[in-house]
């Protein structure tokens, strides 16, 4: 029998009317597809409020976590009120309450020993998605489906890297056939906890922020699924964030390593973890609009060979740093770079880009601005004896850069694409940075100053639109 996973983001349950319209959408799914389960994400800033009241808490402030609780009880009770009708809402309070205790209980804890670890921040941060399904699962009945409410903890089995952690697909794949699937065989519907799951000591685990996604690529590999569909608030996948361009266009179609590079580089269309589970297995992904359900959205297909148009979109990631080691008695020294992202990695930070010059006299990469210090202390703590030496003369950052990453399977095949990307943005004034491609030949990043990364997004969108590159 057919089976649809679909995943419902924030904004899609982000207050009643939009838990209502995701409900209708569930509804109309029911009658063509005999079998189909549900993923949601927490309501809208609800995960940022618990992890707001978790590192508040950590930092010694005994008050924020008590009025975050009182926000999140005044949210969700706004929701209950609008979403079931008044005989059916203290049950539905009932599910919600006990999750709103365990996060005063969990940041007062977290309070008196003055430290959040990252088991702690996972069972806190978990708590939206615990919320949220109930009031999904709630609606549904109330519009006369039958739908259950299911933890992910129950579900998928990970590691125990809290914060970032891994699935074992075999045994996530047995638990889901035997929970899921009896209910899904006679019609039901499970709504389950995005972002989330447990060790096998049962302790809850969060797979990354937005990684609800994530989940509902876990989720319908495990119910081999004919397809997944992520439902958030825009018609599918953009040329550009139309915030920026105003023209910015849907993309029908778009492959998989596309999306992945989109998805890495800030376009926030699409947990990039999420699409190894469905490609390895063949089932089709979609991106629609919750808001706008008979838009067809954006297909992601495996590969869209060579004929498909050269650049496809283009996206920003803000908040970045461009971090330079620079020192004349680098040249020819092996192990520079290895000791620079070793550094790098204990300090626990991601580089998101790379370059070195040719004359092997600098090397340069990015990191989010936020954990700049720390890059440069481990930096300077790794290269102490070269410093003093004058080896390396210093170790510098630019902070408020962006990097803008324009994205296309067909660039591999078109010679003269930089050219183009570059002389549209010296037509627009802007000044690059730092370049670097990707290996896969499928992406170029440009590192600009964040007062020009509107401009050069419109000045490459240009190219886009006009079918120019
Ligand atoms: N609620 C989680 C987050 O905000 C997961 C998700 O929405 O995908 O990161
Ligand atoms: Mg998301």
């Amino acid at each position: 029998m057919k089976t649809l996973v679909m995943k419902f983001g924030g904004t899609s349950v982000g207050g009643a009317e939009a838990m209502a319209k995701s409900a209708e959408i569930v509804r109309a799914a029911k009658k063509d597809w005999p079998q189909v389960a549900v993923i949601v994400s927490a309501m809208s800033g609800v995960t940022d409020a618990l992890l707001k009241g978790a590192h508040t808490a950590a930092a010694g402030d005994a008050e924020t976590f008590r009025h975050i609780a009182k926000e999140l009880h005044a949210k969700h009770e706004i929701a209950i009120h609008d979403l079931v009708g008044a005989i059916r809402e203290s049950p539905l309070r009932e599910n919600i309450e006990p999750y709103l205790a365990e996060f005063e209980s969990l940041c007062h804890a977290v309070n008196i020993l003055g430290e959040a670890s990252p088991r702690a921040i996972d069972a806190i941060s978990s708590l939206g998605e615990r919320m949220s399904i109930h009031l999904i699962a709630a609606r549904l009945r109330e519009i006369g489906i039958e739908a259950e409410a299911v933890e992910a903890s129950e579900l998928i089995l990970t590691d125990d890297m809290f914060g970032s952690a891994n699935p074992q697909m075999e045994e996530t794949a047995a638990k889901c056939e035997l929970r899921l699937r009896p209910l899904m065989r006679r019609g039901g519907v499970p709504v389950i906890t995005g972002f989330i799951g447990a060790t096998r000591s049962g302790a809850v685990t969060t797979l990354g922020r937005g990684g609800s996604d994530y989940s509902a690529g876990i989720i319908g590999a495990a119910m081999a699924a004919d397809e997944v569909w992520i439902w958030t608030d825009v018609n599918g996948v953009m040329t550009a964030d139309p915030r920026v361009a105003a023209d910015a266009q849907t993309l029908p179609e778009l492959s998989f390593r596309e999306i992945s590079e989109l998805a890495y580089y800030g376009a926030k269309v699409l947990h990039p973890k999420t699409i190894r589970p469905v490609i390895e297995r063949g089932i089709q992904l979609w991106i629609k609009n919750t808001f706008n359900p008979s838009h067809p959205g954006t297909l992601i297909v495996p590969d869209n060979g060579r004929a498909a148009g050269a650049i496809k979109a283009v996206t920003a990631i803000k908040g970045q740093s461009l971090i330079t080691i620079e020192g004349r008695g680098m040249l020819g020294v092996p192990g520079v770079a290895a000791r620079t992202f070793g550094a790098v990695a204990r300090s626990r930070v991601s580089v998101t880009l790379i370059t070195q010059a040719s004359s092997e006299q600098s090397i340069c990469f990015s990191a989010p601005s936020a954990s700049v210090s720390r890059v440069i202390a481990a930096l300077e703590e790794e290269f102490r004896l070269e410093l003093a030496r004058r080896d390396i003369d210093s170790v510098t950052a630019i902070n408020d850069a962006v990097i803008v990453t324009v994205v296309g399977a067909g660039m591999k095949y078109t010679p003269g694409l930089a050219g183009k990307i570059f002389s549209a943005l010296g037509s627009a004034n802007v000044n690059v940075i730092a370049i670097a491609q990707g290996s896969s030949e499928c992406s170029i990043s440009l590192v600009v100053d964040a007062k020009e990364a509107d401009e050069a997004v419109r000045a490459i969108h240009d190219l886009i639109i006009a079918k120019r590159a």
